[in-house]
């Protein structure tokens, strides 16, 4: 699964399974741009990944923000010349029971869930049309599938971007772009550090495999989808749950 020549971009690549996604795209070869909104947590995450000999660059990107999406493209395309892979894994939660849930956290969830990736993955795949090859992955969730109480703008979100997925794979195929969905079940990173232990217990009853997954769970199945061992492949949805949701 070499990667070697190809640049990524993985948004929220600092932390979380965003860091694994860009240590594991970089191990392969590629050189990866991490985007976030913290450009200290990407910059000693890019660091780290240089110091083992791989390629990255921090970059900033609050993907609710066009301005910076398209500086962030722009620098991109002046650097490296071309995006080869699209990450598109910034996610936000707002948790609370429908009924009383806010506005604004309902309208910030779509804000950076679903509309980020959409506005990345349109200059992605203007540029990725020009090189008739390209790759997005769309970070989804098991819940996107099977909802959760207390999480609707969440669900909504991550529901819809499995449908942006397929209508994104439908419009780029012709062009040799690819564009698939993960769909993780709980990893552990800051996201879940938050579910008590009453929860976590729930949980293992209900995952086959008996434990929550990690982030490089989630990045191994980022770099098959990305290289080309998955070249007949597009608009799927790939579950990596312990079989949670089958
Ligand atoms: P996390 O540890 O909370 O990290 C969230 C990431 O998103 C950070 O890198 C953060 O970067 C970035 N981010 C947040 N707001 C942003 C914005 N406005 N613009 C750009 N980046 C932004 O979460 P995680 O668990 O790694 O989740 C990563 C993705 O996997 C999310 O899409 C999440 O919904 C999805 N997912 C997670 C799980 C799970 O169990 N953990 C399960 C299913 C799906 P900064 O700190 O720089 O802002």
């Amino acid at each position: 699964m070499n990667l070697e020549n190809q640049t990524a971009l993985v948004t929220g690549g600092g932390r979380g399974i965003g860091k694994a996604i860009s240590a594991t795209l970089a191990s392969a070869g590629a050189h990866v741009y991490l985007g976030g909104t913290n450009l200290e947590t990407a910059e000693e995450t890019a660091q780290a990944i240089c110091d083992n000999g791989g390629k990255a660059s921090p970059i900033q990107l609050d993907v609710s923000n066009k301005e910076d999406i398209q500086n962030a493209f722009d620098r991109i395309i002046g650097e490296a010349g071309r995006l080869d892979i699209l990450v598109n894994n910034a996610g936000i939660t707002k948790d609370g029971l429908m009924i009383r849930m806010k506005e604004e956290d309902w309208d910030r969830v779509l804000e950076v869930n679903l509309k980020g990736a959409f506005l990345c993955s349109q200059l992605a795949v203007k540029q990725m049309m020009k090189q008739k090859s390209g790759n997005i992955i769309n970070i989804s969730s098991i819940v996107g599938q099977a909802g959760n109480a207390g999480q609707a703008n969440y669900t909504a979100s991550k529901s819809a971007l499995i449908g942006l997925t397929k209508t994104m794979a439908q419009e780029a195929a012709p062009r040799g772009i690819r564009v698939n969905a993960i769909a993780p079940g709980f990893i552990e990173t800051d996201m879940t550090g938050g579910l008590n232990e009453k929860i976590r217990e729930g949980l293992m009853g209900k995952i086959p495999l008996g434990k929550l997954g990690s982030s490089q769970d989630v990045a191994d199945g980022v770099l098959f989808l990305a290289s080309c061992r998955a070249s007949y492949i597009t608009g799927q949805v790939l579950n990596i749950n312990g079989g949670m949701l089958m």
